[in-house]
């Protein structure tokens, strides 16, 4: 069964990248809670936290740290939430794990499917706000 987050990862399926390291990516939520939300994405397939390796999960949230720095930077958020759904009963509704990073006091989109103008102005605005290594 095809894993749209692998499909993502591979450039089968579009999606607006705010980073693309050679273990974990992230790009733009299609369906964003707020304005800039997130996702932090290994390269490789992990179904959810308890079959990832540490060391993945250690560059993730270091991952997701940046991107918070960047959302509360590029779109003045005064506060960002950090988060993983695991396990569909938690809601996790993409069986390839992630971390949503998510800015709050920006604003709200209610899922509303990303614009592909508005995703390339995003994704840019983050890049461009995010800090190195
Ligand atoms: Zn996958």
């Amino acid at each position: 069964m095809g894993c749209v987050f692998c499909e993502i990862i591979q450039g089968r399926r579009p999606a607006h990248f705010v980073y693309r390291g050679e273990r974990v990516v992230a790009f733009l939520d299609r369906y964003p809670l707020y304005r800039g939300h997130t996702l932090v994405v290994p390269v490789q397939h992990y179904r959810d936290i308890t079959d990832t390796p540490d060391d993945v999960l250690a560059e993730m949230i270091s991952l997701a740290k940046r991107i918070a720095i960047a959302l509360m930077k590029a779109l003045d958020a005064p506060g960002v939430r950090i988060l993983a759904n695991n396990g569909a009963a938690a809601g996790q509704v993409i069986f390839h794990v992630h971390i949503h990073v998510i800015p709050y006091g920006v604003e709200k989109t209610w899922r509303r499917p990303l614009e592909p103008e508005e995703g390339e102005k995003l994704a840019r605005m983050i890049r461009d706000a995010l800090p190195g290594d």
